[in-house]
């Protein structure tokens, strides 16, 4: 594959290829010896998967067949691309969007404060909270956090579960008088430089991917740990997949 160690674009291989390997080989005078090389580059999202992220932002339910017409693509690559956006974490689910105010429920907005080495439990403690339905860690050692209420009784229900967090200091809260706009947050376009989430614990990668090769595809994963566990698991799966269709 690197016959005379000049450097080859391998592993760029559709339908979805979110980073490409620069490998090589170079010349160790210390050891005398050819060592190969790979180093990952980070890929930016191509112009068919913004198409078909931008038709499902608009509408999940969109049929394989009209993605595929709209994207100029089949309906076989457009369910591939699909699947590979799911295992990429770029697309986590398919929902549905019913406006709190349709049902007669008021949202609030919060602003809490926490002490910096609090704040990580702080935030899980109101993720907890069922009325929490938003909960963001923000700069200035600040949470953001958004609740759905129903009636008095929940609002009342909510300052007290709160109020028996004790790592949040202080917070400010905001009712939300009027909606004037309401949409899904990711902006879809042509070159986005794609973030990766780890296979296994579906944290996003920081810095190059471990990537490893199983059942004739990349699997990306964060640290080695991960990287092990997702082998068990991935070795488990195949081994449950390859004993089904034979009853005992
Ligand atoms: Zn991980």
């Amino acid at each position: 594959m690197f016959p005379s160690g000049i450097c080859s674009i391998a592993d760029f291989e559709p339908p979805v290829a979110f980073f490409f390997a620069v490998e090589g080989l170079y010349f160790s005078h210390k050891a005398s010896i050819w060592t190969r090389f790979a180093i990952l580059f980070p890929m930016k999202l191509d112009v068919h998967d913004a198409k078909i992220l931008e038709i499902l932002q608009k509408d999940a339910r969109t049929s394989l067949k009209d993605i595929a017409e709209e994207a100029k693509l089949t309906p076989p690559t457009v369910s591939s691309r699909m699947k590979s956006l799911e295992e990429l974490g770029i697309i986590l689910g398919y929902h549905v969007d019913i406006p709190p105010d349709s049902l007669g429920q008021r949202v609030m907005f919060f602003v809490l404060k926490a002490k910096p080495a609090d704040l990580e439990e702080a935030a899980e403690a109101l993720a907890r909270i069922s009325l929490v339905r938003e909960v963001h860690l923000a700069s200035g050692g600040r949470i953001i956090a958004v609740a759905v209420l129903r009636d008095v009784s929940d609002q009342e229900r909510l300052t007290n579960e709160m109020a028996r967090i004790p790592t949040i200091q202080e917070y400010d809260n905001y009712s939300v008088v009027k909606v004037k706009k309401r949409e899904n947050w990711a902006i879809v376009a042509e070159g986005v430089d794609v973030s990766l989430a780890c296979y296994y614990c579906r944290k996003p990668i920081q810095g190059t991917p471990y990537k490893i090769r199983l059942g004739g595809r990349d699997h990306y994963l964060c640290c080695p740990i991960c990287e092990k566990a997702y082998k068990e698991k991935y070795a488990k799966l195949e081994a449950g997949a390859q004993k089904k269709p034979t009853k005992d």
